[in-house]
């Protein structure tokens, strides 16, 4: 892959991919997180005179127009925080935008609107690709969030370019994940939580070789409890998994390491009636929504020696200030571990949500950006949005 450092930028059409997937509530945006974790890219372009024209998702508006999805509220953020205008085109592709991006100056910027209003973007359509890809004289990809998908603007629209790479933040993003797989500093810790199995299970695989330990909280557990024969009550339950874990417990039983107690409650509310019992003894019509002080004290005993932490996914549902106490301390001694000289690196849009509640974002090493992709790259797969950078 070539680094946009490699690539002349003055006068010329730089097309940006962005991830300006924000969060919007009545036109307002309440968290610019991805607006800013795109600028060192931005700027850069900028300051190496470039014609900036970003391209990004909002939402899921299924192919059609969806004002509340639009993009324009972003780019009146955008220009807020640049000090410049930036200039909002009600479209992605189209004659207009052509000739618009023909005309622009050095240090212009552009945002198109959301290429999800397109059926095509999903469906990595060759023609709306090569619309898009007439904008530009060069491509950057820095929206990690979206390089596990195989999209219009993220993977078809690289074949009409001789210059492509990916920018700052995705670079940022491959190097932390990178390390990860292939010199983590050791012990290597991985924490995993959160509510489902699902598309965690190939990452438990594949990081399963490289780390000392794996260990589970979440809602996910309770699949892992039953496939040891215990009973769970009714906490969550993924039927379909019990066997995949029960396979992965006799395979590595010795490096995945289960909570010993649960805090359960009597139904899925903050006030539920809350009890702390032993992790074989769930009673029925009881769920367990917390890993409980015992194995939080023996995952900490585990932690405070390791070197480098991934942690994807709550411990509990951290949502519930009653049952929040597990995510907290984690995310408090992950960033203690960080003072110490560990790495530590944190994945997953819950699990974000959680070390930013509880006040610790500033103190991880890096906080991806990209749940999903994340947890793809970690599961050891091609991320087709990368692959199509490579030249
Ligand atoms: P995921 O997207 O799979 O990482 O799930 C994140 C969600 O898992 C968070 O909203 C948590 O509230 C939820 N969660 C964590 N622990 C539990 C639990 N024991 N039961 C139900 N949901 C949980």
């Amino acid at each position: 892959m070539k680094s946009l450092r490699d690539i002349e930028l003055k006068n010329r059409r730089v097309l940006m991919r962005v991830d300006f997937n924000v969060p919007i509530k009545e036109g307002k945006i309440t968290d610019d997180t991805r607006i800013r974790a795109a600028l060192p890219s931005i700027n850069y372009i900028l300051e190496y005179n470039g014609k900036l024209i970003l391209i990004s998702h909002l939402g899921r508006p299924e192919g059609t127009v969806v004002p509340s999805m639009s993009l324009k509220p972003v780019a009146q953020k955008l220009s807020e925080i640049l000090g410049k205008p930036v200039k909002f085109m009600p479209e992605s592709i189209g004659r207009e935008i052509e000739d618009t991006s023909k005309s622009m100056n050095e240090g212009n910027v552009i945002l198109l609107e959301n290429t999800r209003f397109h059926p095509e973007e999903k469906k990595n359509d060759e023609s709306y690709a090569k619309e898009l890809a007439k904008l530009g004289d060069v491509y950057v990809n820095d929206a990690f969030g979206t390089a596990h998908r195989a999209h219009a603007s993220v993977e078809g629209i690289t074949h009409y370019f001789k210059e492509k790479a990916p920018g700052f933040l995705m670079e940022k993003e491959l190097e932390h994940l990178s390390k990860l797989l292939e010199s983590p500093k050791k012990p290597f810790i991985t924490l995993l939580g959160g509510a489902k199995i699902s598309g965690k299970i190939d990452v438990i695989e594949n990081l399963l070789p490289k780390v000392d330990r794996i260990l589970l909280g979440g809602g996910m557990v309770f699949t892992f409890l039953k496939a040891n024969g215990y009973e769970i009550g009714s906490s969550l339950l993924e039927e379909d998994k019990i066997s995949l874990a029960k396979e992965l417990l006799e395979k590595r039983g010795e490096k995945i390491i289960l909570p010993v107690d649960i805090v359960i409650g009597n139904k899925f509310d903050n006030n539920a009636e809350r009890k702390e019992v032993a992790a074989e003894s769930i009673p029925p019509d009881w769920m367990g929504l917390d890993i409980g002080p015992k194995t939080g004290e023996k995952y900490a005993n585990i932690i405070k020696d390791a070197k480098t932490i991934f942690w994807n996914g709550p411990m509990g549902v951290f949502e519930f200030e009653n049952f929040a106490c597990s995510t907290k301390a984690i995310a408090r001694q992950l960033s203690e571990q960080t003072k110490k000289g560990a790495i530590t690196v944190i994945g997953g849009g819950d699990t974000i949500a959680a070390v930013h509640k509880f006040g610790y974002s500033d103190n991880m090493t890096h906080i991806s950006t990209g749940g999903g992709a994340a947890l793809e790259f970690l599961a050891g797969r091609e991320l087709p949005g990368i692959e199509a950078l490579k030249v």
